[in-house]
């Protein structure tokens, strides 16, 4: 079934800003009829930690939201990354890539290719280079990108056209890139509404793109603005009360709904009180 997401990195305690995308990706879920998921995007094997995991879980409750059983991990699902990689590089959407970081910030970008875009350097290497290059370095996995640019549907920001880079898929360490396992979850998972923070909606065109290659109709979008600091910076722990370490959820959702210009203090009157066309656009300057 049709499914929206949150998707939190278990790399810290979610503060108001990551709360209020919860809450946003739950009432764009369920206002829209669909299940809502908890996804936890743990592939960051460094920074991950199962004791945020279960403090994020347990703060999404504490708010009142209910999710669909189970939470997956994507520390959990390689062999479905690498089932998609395989099927990609059979359709010869992939190459290996043996830049470094420093031979592609020195590289020249392609014409009308946005600075730090990869430049095509092992695209069209031969068998025998790559066979010579391995030797030194084990490659990157890329996508073989055929277009340049892809149009999503944004429910907040409109139809947004951006880049499509050969985005990286697997590190030359193995790891799976982020960019190829949120879009394999996400159309593993039938989530085809996505809501998270703007932060990330330069990245949205590709991962559509990616998405499409992979033979899925992309989702819609919304990405809902940012909470920032009383400086204008991204609001940030060190802020002041703004986890439920130091905040009660009452006075969460006091702040929360506020900022969405509705005095809602649960999912349930949320449904009724919040509508799209008057979801605030701006970032939430949060005052304690
Ligand atoms: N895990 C990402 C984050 O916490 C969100 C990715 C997404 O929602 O697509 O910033």
């Amino acid at each position: 079934m049709p499914a929206g997401r949150f998707a939190p990195s278990p790399s810290g305690d979610l503060h108001l800003g990551n709360l209020r995308t919860a809450i946003l990706a739950w009432w764009f879920a369920r206002s829209t009829g669909r299940p809502f998921l908890v996804r936890v995007e743990d592939l960051d094997r460094q920074r991950s930690r199962p004791e945020f995991e279960a403090s994020q879980l347990a703060d999404l409750a504490a708010l009142g939201l209910a999710w669909e059983e189970p939470v997956v991990r994507q520390s959990e699902r390689d062999p479905l990354y690498a089932a998609a990689l395989e099927r990609l590089t059979a359709e010869g959407l992939t190459f290996e890539c043996f830049c470094t970081r420093r031979e592609i910030a020195e590289a020249v970008s392609a014409p009308h290719a946005p600075p730090g875009s990869y430049p095509g350097t092992c695209r069209d290497l031969d068998e025998a280079e790559r066979a010579a290059r391995r030797a030194e370095r084990a490659p990157a996995l890329r996508l073989r990108a055929r277009e340049r640019a892809w149009t999503i549907r944004d429910a907040l920001h409109g139809d947004v056209t951006g880049h499509v880079d050969d985005l990286v898929l697997r590190r030359g360490d193995g790891a799976h890139a982020y960019n190829l396992a949120v879009v394999v979850d996400d159309a593993d998972q039938g989530v085809d509404q996505v809501v998270r923070g703007d932060d990330l909606l330069h990245a949205a065109p590709a991962q559509a793109y990616l998405t499409h290659e992979l033979g899925v109709a992309p989702p819609t979008y919304a990405h809902v603005s940012l909470a920032l600091n009383a400086e204008g910076r991204r609001l940030a722990k060190r802020d002041g009360p703004v986890t439920l370490r130091d905040l009660s959820p009452e006075r969460a959702w006091d702040l929360i709904g506020a900022s969405l210009g509705v005095g809602a203090t649960s999912p349930e009157a949320l449904l009724d009180e919040l509508d799209l066309a008057s979801l605030p656009r701006e970032p939430w300057v949060v005052s304690l």
